[in-house]
């Protein structure tokens, strides 16, 4: 990814935060969070080529941003989620998507078709790089509630 790709939503993420000083004090928030796609990267502890902004650093991954291509790359797919121990098949929608590139100190709670890892867990921080409620899904969000 060129260093001048915008980056979208993460950048305005940042962005705001830093303006209204909001960065820190959402730092100090151990409350469940579900953050998807932007919110990932967010959240992500490691962003490869670096991130131009605010980062949590809540979750143990290296994330690459817009790492699938552009809108038109973007793609609907099966889900094979194991959270907690429960298995079920969602549908996501990859919106020019980050991709985990690596996998430290999480659980792993959502794969595709062919193992790639697209949501993880650390406590009561869950990470997505699809957004599910685009295809109506309510799995993660049942999820969060539950962890409130
Ligand atoms: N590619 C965007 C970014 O880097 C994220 C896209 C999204 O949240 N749909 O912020």
């Amino acid at each position: 990814m060129p260093s001048y790709c915008p980056g979208g939503e993460s950048t305005h993420f940042a962005r705001i935060l830093t303006k209204y000083e909001l960065g820190e004090a959402l730092k100090d928030f151990k409350k469940p969070i579900l953050g998807t796609c932007a919110g990932i990267i967010l959240l992500a502890k490691e962003i490869e080529g670096g991130f131009p902004g605010f980062s949590l650093e809540r979750l143990d991954i290296t994330v690459s941003r817009n790492a699938y291509g552009r809108q038109r790359e973007s793609f609907e797919d099966d889900v094979f989620v194991e959270f907690d121990g429960e298995r079920a098949v969602v549908r996501g929608a990859f919106i020019r998507a980050p991709r985990i590139m690596k996998v430290g100190k999480v659980d792993v709670v959502a794969k595709l078709r062919d193992g790639e890892v697209v949501g993880v867990k650390s406590g009561n921080v869950i990470g997505l790089t699809f957004h599910p409620e685009i295809t109506g899904e309510t799995f993660f969000h049942e999820k969060l509630l539950k962890l409130i």
